[in-house]
């Protein structure tokens, strides 16, 4: 049993506040993924967990103990870094077993834990191998490998998978969805890659200058995002935001992005809005339709052909930028193409001033 708890976690490097006040509770087993851009405080969360970083503030308990003060060996956990850091001089098979070495674990012991590792991660056939005779995505595996022989109560990882290139990532992001199946450890996760953590999150935190800013199921973040910081972060090609105003429309409220442009109906649309407002709408690419009649009337300006799928980026009538809309790959528009984009009410998000949504 393992869950781990944070409570008013915080830290600062002098006047940096890296983390602010976080409070989580991740459950035995759960695999969290923390996600969140570039200096948003991730990895010194992560840090904090394993015992690498001291906590400024607040209280951290691993399997319901109390942790602030034990040393990071002591604590059952287990951390898989970004750069593999294997000893080059090692085989495989003694990269994996020498933590447990250290520690003065048996031979024979080191030796089941090692092929056991092996197995799961399918490097039974490279355990004699030295570092520099595997490819990346081998290293990480074996990186991973050290982990797991170690048995501990909850694995952190952070970042990864990247220094691979974009096929292994693909491939090693199946490979860790495998093994969790297979370990049934907890797991904490970091990235700033969306797709991974809406790939393998059971919940994802996601961070913004050291603070969560949501956290949930990845389809509920998805579907449900509780600003526009969520909103634009998870979802890729990302989601369009239009500036709008809020109009009379009937005994409720639509919204035009330009004064002589349509009205369009959204749903919530929402408390506390009055006519005149300022609002952005949050509509994803995939959310649009091509309609012959109503909608908004837009201008091809670049197809990008997926194969699969066709990213068509378009000038709407009165609009400075650009909106995306991701059309079937059969789609045949082409630059200066006229169209009308159609987009039903239930799949427009609002967002008010201060960037919460309606
Ligand atoms: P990245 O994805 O780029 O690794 P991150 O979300 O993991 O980013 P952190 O590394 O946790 O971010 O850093 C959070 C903030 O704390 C940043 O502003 C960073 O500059 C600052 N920071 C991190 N470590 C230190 C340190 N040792 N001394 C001072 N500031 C630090």
């Amino acid at each position: 049993m393992a869950s781990v708890e944070l409570k008013n976690i915080g830290k600062s490097f002098g006047k940096v506040e890296a983390v602010r006040d976080v409070t989580l509770t991740i459950a035995d087993r759960e695999l969290v993924v923390f996600v969140g851009p570039s200096g948003c405080g991730k990895s010194t969360l992560l840090r904090m967990i394993a015992g690498l970083e001291d906590i400024s503030t607040g209280e951290l308990r691993i399997g319901g103990k109390a942790m602030n003060k034990v040393p990071a060996a002591d604590r059952g956990v287990a951390m898989v870094f970004q750069s593999y850091a294997l000893y080059p001089h090692m085989t495989v098979a003694e990269n994996m077993g020498f933590a447990l070495k250290m520690i003065g674990v048996g031979k024979a012991e080191i030796e089941a834990k090692v092929r056991a590792a092996a197995a799961v991660l399918r490097l039974e056939g490279l355990l004699d191998r030295k570092p520099r005779q595997l490819s990346g995505g081998q290293r990480q595996r074996v990186a991973i490998g050290r982990a797991i022989t170690r048995s501990p109560d909850v694995f952190l990882f952070d970042e990864p998978l990247s220094n691979l290139d974009a096929d292994l990532r693909a491939q090693m992001r199946v490979e860790i969805a495998r093994l969790r199946a297979a370990l049934k450890t907890t797991m904490i996760y970091v990235t700033h890659d969306q797709v991974e953590a809406m790939t393998l999150a059971d919940r994802i935190v996601i961070l913004n200058n050291g603070a969560v800013e949501q956290e949930g199921p990845p389809l509920e973040l998805y579907e449900r995002p509780a600003n526009r910081f969520v909103a634009g972060f998870l979802g890729q090609p990302k989601m369009n935001l239009l500036p709008a105003t809020a109009v009379a429309a009937g005994s409720g409220l639509a919204f035009r992005l330009t004064p002589d442009g349509p009205a369009i109906a959204a749903r919530p649309a929402s408390a506390g809005l009055s006519p005149g407002d300022t609002v952005e709408l949050g509509i994803r690419p995939d959310a649009f339709t091509l309609t012959e009649s109503g909608g908004l009337n837009a201008s091809i300006v670049l197809v990008e052909r997926l194969g699969g799928s066709s990213l068509v980026h378009a000038r709407v009538d009165g609009l400075s930028n650009l909106v995306t809309v991701e059309l079937p790959g059969t789609y045949q528009g082409t630059p200066q193409t006229t169209i009308r984009l159609g987009v039903a009410a239930d799949r427009i998000h609002v967002f008010g001033g201060d960037g919460r949504s309606l």
